[in-house]
């Protein structure tokens, strides 16, 4: 199942999570789970649902995509008018104990915890943690929270919780609940995002606002980096946990993470992709027939490439969006044309075309060859990539999947040198200061792009470079 998860999966790099929290609204568990299904990209292997119903918590979590592991009768067991979820993907830690929502038992009362990111000083809390006494379960930094946090949850609250973020370094959204209460919390370098929304009466909070579209909420205001916004019967308090505020949000979500119907700080996530588009067509002379783009993430910068050009944009791939996880091993033959499963090339579109192929990134480069290649055995006279991101060279230690150098081509091959592995005519990248033009933001997390990491990594950086061989 594994080989066929990775060879029936073209993304070559992952998100880790999203997160949904609601306060206050009618059959909460039915709003999280539409919710969570706008969030699905954000993470496809596992999710869960706590809801709260006279101070009671009742968790539904699984491994599975939103529609496998709820249905009528688990959405039902899901009492009461409060709620958070998560969705998850990670390479790390599958168990069920690592499925998020984590819900805390305590004398206190009940509180359940989900996070979007990662926590780069999780081993030296943990270690802290545990010389105190306290046992993990899993490998999640949602229980790292629940342990530092569980201390004395009734009386001061959040004087606990302000302690406990500002021992948290790293990149992370999280959403609490107690019995009466949500928080959304966002780290003070505003690497991941978490957005509040307002639905019938009560509150919503999302890692992205497409969900809002789809629930019927309006869009109210971004959680702050450094903030804890607790939603209650009073309505929305805000506490900040730090003074060193910063909005290093992660270009890969404008990039590649987010959906385009989303907005993050300001700024629609297509309109930032278009806009790259246009930058990266700036005194690019190359001569060409159609613009083409990789869906799905990789549309909207392709459209703003060809309308800067005059070029028409074209439809030169199709993905199959229902090849699922479920598909059944295919033979050795056809495993080997693997990517035809879930991309083809339009055969009549692509012959004879000189082309601008626009992808978002290219992190490993087995993909954008397979792609290439595709183009040109359908007749592509001559294929021009072009990546609405500078060069991948440096690993994230934010939540995104590539811990090593040893992934990533640009961190072992020049451009001349990628060009020539994916077999393209010619290759191009967006510049890092085209990133923060495209968003007209003055702050960015670039780090995979710049070795710019906002944080302090704990030695993370020399763990990944422990297996370099280049
Ligand atoms: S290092 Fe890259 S992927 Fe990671 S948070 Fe920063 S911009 Fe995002």
């Amino acid at each position: 199942m594994e080989n066929n998860k990775n060879y029936f999966d073209m993304a070559e790099i992952h998100e880790e999570c999203g997160v949904f929290g609601v306060y206050n609204v009618d059959n909460a568990s039915e709003i999280a789970y539409y919710a969570l299904h706008s969030l699905q990209h954000r993470g496809q292997e596992a999710c869960g649902i706590v809801c709260v119903e006279d101070g009671e918590s009742t968790l539904v979590k699984g491994h599975g995509l939103v529609t496998e592991v709820f249905n009528e009768k688990t959405l039902k067991s899901l009492k009461g008018n409060m709620a958070i979820g998560h969705v998850r993907y990670s390479n790390l830690g599958n168990g069920i104990e690592n499925v998020q929502p984590f819900l805390f038992r305590h004398h206190s009362g009940d509180f359940s915890i989900c996070h979007n990111g990662n926590i780069v000083n999780s081993k030296q809390l943990r270690n802290y943690l545990e010389k105190r006494g306290s046992i993990f379960q899993s490998d999640s930094d949602a229980e790292i929270l629940g342990h530092l946090i569980k201390k004395d949850l009734k009386s001061q609250r959040i004087e606990v919780m302000k302690t406990a973020f500002n021992m948290l370094e790293g990149a992370y959204a999280f959403a609490i609940q107690t019995k009466d209460k949500l928080y959304g919390v966002r780290d003070k370098y505003g690497i991941r995002p978490l957005s509040i929304g307002k639905l019938n009466g009560g509150y919503v909070i999302s890692s992205e606002t497409c969900a809002f579209e789809v629930i019927g909420a309006k869009f109210v205001r971004d959680v702050e980096p450094g903030e804890i916004v607790v939603i209650s019967k009073d309505g929305i308090e805000s506490h900040n946990f730090s003074e060193f505020k910063h909005h290093y949000l992660c270009a890969m979500e404008y990039i590649y993470f987010a959906r385009p119907d989303s907005d993050i700080e300001n700024c629609n996530v297509h309109t930032f992709r278009k806009e790259s588009g246009k930058l990266l067509a700036i005194n690019d002379d190359v001569d060409i027939d159609i613009v083409i783009g990789v869906p799905d993430s990789s549309i909207s910068c392709a459209i703003g490439y060809a309308e800067a050009k005059g070029v028409p944009y074209e439809i030169g791939l199709i993905k199959n969006k229902y090849v699922g996880r479920t598909f059944i091993q295919p033979s050795q033959e056809l495993r080997e044309k693997g990517v035809r499963m879930k991309l083809s090339a339009v055969h009549s579109i692509v012959d004879g075309k000189n082309i601008v192929m626009v992808d978002d990134s290219i992190v490993r480069g087995t993909t954008s060859k397979r792609i290439v290649n595709m183009l040109k055995e359908a007749g592509a006279k001559s294929v021009h990539v072009r990546i609405g991101s500078p060069e991948f060279k440096n690993p994230c230690f934010y939540g995104v999947d590539t811990s090593t150098y040893e992934e990533l081509i640009s961190a072992r091959m020049d451009v001349a040198g990628v060009c020539k592995e994916i077999g393209a005519d010619s290759l191009k990248y967006l510049s890092a200061d085209d990133l923060y033009k495209a968003g007209n933001r003055s702050e960015l997390c670039t780090a995979c792009f710049t070795a710019k990491y906002p944080t302090d990594i704990y030695g993370a950086l020399e763990d990944a470079n422990k297996d370099r061989k280049f």
